[in-house]
């Protein structure tokens, strides 16, 4: 099957890569289903599979239930648990994850040692970006907060990001982070205005920041569910701003870019694990 067409199609491979696509010869409707492989744009490989002994009843019961077990991590464990979301992601045809991963006083280096394990076991299968991520319990511009920033960036994550809005001071945090993303030549990917209320809304605020250093096209917003909040207008005016940053979801132009993967699924076995093949003529 292939995109806005109704015909089977017939997908040859050679050496691991799709050599051609060419109008089926028998018709009748195919048992496989071809689609691009799957990105996770905003994943926390490290708070994965932290509550599994009872079911949460609301979020914010799921939220509470899990800081109390980041108390608890461990490398080891954090390198398990983001294993088995990465090879659970990889038999849902999830080939590339951006992974958040905390850095703050509770954890300490604990999440970035486990997930950066976790990715170097998964190399060659799945692609994983680590985010050093500056929680709400992390307050930049706090000396400690930001010397524990820097002792993650010596572990060479992908992207650096932050809690914006729990931040004391969002506008000094911002300047922070970006500091020290400018000095380390890192893109940078924002938890930024998780809440539905038009006056606390700070993303103007960072596209201004931001655009002072001509820094947009590094930057993601992600969750950003105040946009909603704001008239269509105003809204676009935000998004096309002096220096577009990449909203909603984190699409940015790492992942942004053509599929280069695609996933073969039998129609019969959706869930099981597909296999991946490259489109050399995107690649
Ligand atoms: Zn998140």
């Amino acid at each position: 099957m292939l995109p806005g067409r109704e015909d089977t199609y017939s997908i040859t491979l050679r050496d691991g890569l799709i050599a051609d696509i060419a109008p089926a010869a028998r018709s009748g409707p195919s048992q496989w289903l071809a689609l691009p492989a799957f990105a996770n744009l905003h994943a926390h490989a490290d708070r994965s599979f932290t509550v599994t002994s009872f079911r949460p009843s609301s979020f914010s019961d799921a939220l509470a239930a899990s800081a109390k077990a980041r108390t608890a991590f461990t490398s080891t464990d954090v390198e398990r648990r983001a294993t088995l979301l990465l090879e659970r992601s990889l038999a849902h045809g999830v080939t590339r994850v951006r992974t958040h991963t905390d850095v703050d006083p509770v954890v300490g280096m604990i999440s970035m040692e486990g997930v950066l394990a976790a990715k170097a076991a998964m190399a060659g299968r799945i692609d994983v970006d680590v985010i050093a991520f500056s929680t709400s319990r992390n307050d930049l511009p706090q000396p400690d907060a930001v010397s524990r920033l820097k002792d993650a960036i010596d572990r060479k994550p992908d992207f650096l990001g932050l809690s914006i809005n729990s931040a004391a001071d969002p506008r000094k945090a911002l300047e922070v982070l970006l500091d020290l993303a400018e000095k380390n030549g890192l893109p940078v990917d924002l938890h930024i205005d998780e809440h539905l209320l038009a006056d606390q809304i700070v993303a103007p605020m960072a596209v201004k920041v931001i655009a002072a250093r001509n820094f947009g096209r590094h930057v993601t917003f992600s969750h950003l569910c105040a946009l909603a909040t704001l008239e269509p207008t105003e809204a676009s005016r935000l998004r096309k701003g002096p220096s577009p940053c990449w909203m909603r979801g984190g699409s940015s132009r790492r992942l942004n870019r053509p599929a280069v993967r695609v996933g073969v699924w039998r129609k019969d076995a959706l869930g099981h694990q597909p296999t991946i093949f490259q489109r050399p003529e995107l690649g």
